[in-house]
């Protein structure tokens, strides 16, 4: 069993920490919510400080909303590259941008520490449950090191490629995902104005090669997946919000890797406009409404 510092016990990190604590790894925690750090604490983690959370264990996770967070919280003189023992396996949960994750790859080098890029699928459930999808990107030996913590609080861990390869994953899934979404919405929103009657359209789609994710697991309609957040008021599930930061990463990476990608162009400016309307906190999947509203000239 390992010794673990964990920085950010919010929605993901707090269920992350239980599943480690639950296999029986020693867990170091700190976050700069007093209340986040207490409620691990009660649960038998030692409680830590920015000073002392990497002082002393073989890794250290970081479950950060942003790029700049994880940035803040590991470089310069005061992060926990420099305060953490030589060796130190860092693994980074957090969905941040590409070329930031690789850029704390060399600083991590640099430092004599380890950093692997390890986000993940799966939400607030799955980091429950345990069984988290991580896309890692590092080398070979690193991923090795990460697994076994990995694998307390994940049921598929697949090594992306090199360092920041695990954020590239996870940018081209989450687009990929907002596209389907809207692909859809849009269609099913249209099936209704020919007069379509959604539940025979959904048998023909999913036996038919419009067949994916959205449509078995997370449709827009409401009544046709018993498990949806459609059916639950469109509460996430996976916010609208969240599903914005995503896009903004991936049309980043876009231009920094010089791509074309005009759907996830598209996406990221239709999610704008659903956040931006009072979309936030909704499950991603109530953008069909501002796809019916505009089709009733709204
Ligand atoms: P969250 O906002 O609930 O939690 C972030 C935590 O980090 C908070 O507790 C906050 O207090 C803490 N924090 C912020 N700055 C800090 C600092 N400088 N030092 C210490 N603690 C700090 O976010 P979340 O939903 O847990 O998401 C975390 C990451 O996981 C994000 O990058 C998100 O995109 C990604 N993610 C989220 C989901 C989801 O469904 N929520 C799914 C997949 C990936």
């Amino acid at each position: 069993m390992a010794k673990i510092g964990f920085v950010g016990l919010g929605n993901m990190g707090a269920p992350m920490g239980r599943n480690l604590l639950e296999a029986g790894h020693e867990l170091r925690v700190y976050d700069i919510a007093p209340a986040a750090i207490e409620a691990l604490g009660e649960r038998g983690a030692t409680r830590a400080t920015p000073e002392t959370v990497a002082q002393d264990v073989d890794a250290v996770i970081t479950m950060l909303p942003a790029g700049e967070d994880v940035q803040q919280v590991l470089t310069g003189t005061a992060g926990l590259f420099a305060l953490a023992s030589p060796d130190t396996l860092f693994v980074d949960c957090s969905t941040i941008d590409v070329d930031t994750a690789r850029s704390l790859a060399e600083q991590a080098t640099r430092a004599g520490v380890d950093l692997v890029d390890a986000p993940v699928s799966g939400g607030i459930v799955k980091a429950s449950d345990g069984t988290l999808t991580f896309m890692v990107g590092g080398t070979q030996e690193q991923v090795q090191r990460a697994r076994p913590i990995l694998e307390a609080m994940g049921a598929v861990i697949i090594h992306a490629g090199k360092a920041g390869s695990g954020q590239a994953a996870k940018t081209c899934n989450n687009m990929m995902l907002a596209v389907s979404m809207i692909a859809v919405a849009e269609a099913f929103a249209m099936a209704q104005k020919l007069g379509l009657d959604p539940q025979t359209l959904l048998e023909i789609c999913t036996n038919a090669t419009s067949r994916c994710w959205v449509m078995t697991d997370c449709h827009p309609v409401p009544g046709l997946i018993e498990t949806a957040p459609a059916n639950g008021d469109y509460e996430p599930g996976f916010a609208s919000q969240l599903m914005l930061k995503d896009l903004r990463l991936s049309q980043n990476a876009a231009r920094s890797a010089d791509c074309w990608t005009p759907m996830g162009a598209r996406a990221t400016e239709l999610y704008e406009e659903f956040v931006e309307s009072g979309g936030s906190n909704l499950d991603f999947s109530a953008i069909i409404r501002l796809i019916e509203k505009s089709q009733l000239g709204e």
